[in-house]
């Protein structure tokens, strides 16, 4: 953690040509992602990143898509990715009604109506 105030974005056109718009946006995400990954670790638990992370936690759990596409690093392209795979499920189109996140909901809230 020692050394990490400072990152340098590379792109993937990096030693190979002059980078494109895209090159540099991949470049960017990758650094944020990095920052943020050094910031849980600088920080510690209950603080900023950890804070951002247990809410994006909470809101896969929620399947709150508004609120995972806030948090997101990249909100936009998240955003993008989700319209472009939706089906008719409430759930992403990786599981569907598999998903884990809806049967443990259900199991949840099933167990709470039985108390
Ligand atoms: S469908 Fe699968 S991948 Fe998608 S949110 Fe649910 S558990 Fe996660």
């Amino acid at each position: 953690m020692y050394g990490t105030d400072f990152l340098c974005m590379v792109t993937p056109s990096e030693h190979l040509a002059l980078p494109t718009l895209e090159d540099i946006k991949e470049g960017l995400l990758v650094t944020k992602v990095a920052a943020h990954t050094i910031d849980l670790i600088k920080e510690g638990p209950r603080e900023r990143a950890w804070e951002k992370d247990i809410a994006m936690a909470y809101a896969r759990r929620d399947l709150d898509w508004e609120k995972q596409f806030e948090l997101a690093i990249d909100g936009n392209r998240a955003r993008k990715i989700r319209d472009a795979r939706k089906t008719e499920s409430d759930a992403c189109s990786m599981c569907g009604d598999l998903c884990a996140m809806k049967i443990v909901k259900k199991a949840f809230e099933e167990k709470k109506k039985e108390e």
